[in-house]
């Protein structure tokens, strides 16, 4: 399979000059299964999932969307999205069940008047809402785990992806400072690719405790000590420029190959 990153930011999307090369957009991952074109699978619908319509050979997405939780950055892309809304788009969307709710109610908490103009049965097509699975669980052929991981207000999941060829994990946001459960360690261990919360550095500390985030270095060590193939450093802050990331690359030292996730980016995992 390969990875499409259509949108690689953290928080708020960053439009400007200053963020041209590595991007604006928020969480969004596109799956392309092995031999297929465009992809079956969303992780995240962050306002990168925007990019995907040019991006595809048909004209309406057809598969399923694996949310890793309903922060505003991982799902406000969804109504604005134009191959996610045509009569002929059908969409599986999993969500982390909380608060005694349905999935569907879940998401109409932050899409619904006065929120939002549109209820989720405003948008076109098939979509069903179900809660993320708690067993390994076949979607769209992909042999998906899911695993509730630390980060802040809110359940949040992280996810291993595997097909007969490769294995990726998924954990945009994550503080690992803040304690990792067993399961969450088996998401990542001895995955081909690992996407991971690089949003803040180790000068940073400090905020990155107080918004549930992790800093590049201890996200390298993780990945390390994971036995992680590739590690791509994903949901950069909003305030992160062009200069810096390269910047950071240039300084990054480690013992495993680290890439720094810029939209656009396709990742073979094998
Ligand atoms: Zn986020
Ligand atoms: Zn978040």
């Amino acid at each position: 399979m390969k990875l499409w990153l259509l949108g690689v930011r953290g928080s708020t999307p960053a439009p400007g000059p200053n963020f041209v090369r590595y991007g604006g957009h928020t969480s969004c991952v596109g799956v392309v299964p092995t031999g297929a074109r465009e992809p079956t699978l969303l992780m995240d619908a962050g306002t990168g999932v925007r990019n995907l319509t040019e991006k595809l050979h048909s004209d309406a997405f057809t598969g399923s969307i694996l949310v890793s939780h309903l922060h505003w950055d991982h799902i406000e892309g969804l109504p604005f999205c134009r191959a996610l809304d045509r009569t002929t788009t059908r969409v599986d969307m999993y969500l982390p069940a909380q608060l005694g709710a349905s999935p569907r109610d879940l998401l109409a908490r932050t899409m619904s008047p006065p929120s939002f103009p549109i209820e989720p049965e405003g948008l076109h097509g098939t979509w069903t809402f179900h809660d993320v699975p708690a067993e390994r669980t076949k979607i769209e052929g992909f042999a998906v785990t899911a695993a509730e991981i630390a980060h802040k207000g809110g359940r949040t999941m992280g996810y291993r992806v595997e097909d007969e060829t490769g294995s990726f994990a998924y954990l945009p946001d994550h503080a690992p400072s803040r304690g990792m459960s067993e399961a969450a360690r088996e998401l990542i261990a001895d995955v081909d690719v690992l996407l991971h919360d690089a949003q803040f550095v180790e000068s940073e500390r400090a905020i990155a405790d107080e918004y549930g985030h992790a800093t590049v270095e201890e996200t390298i060590a993780l990945a390390a000590d994971a036995g992680v193939g590739t590690l791509v450093l994903f949901h950069h802050s909003p305030v992160r420029t062009d200069a810096d990331l390269d910047l950071l690359g240039q300084d990054l030292e480690s013992p495993i190959p680290v890439v720094i996730a810029r939209e656009g980016m396709t990742i073979p995992v094998q």
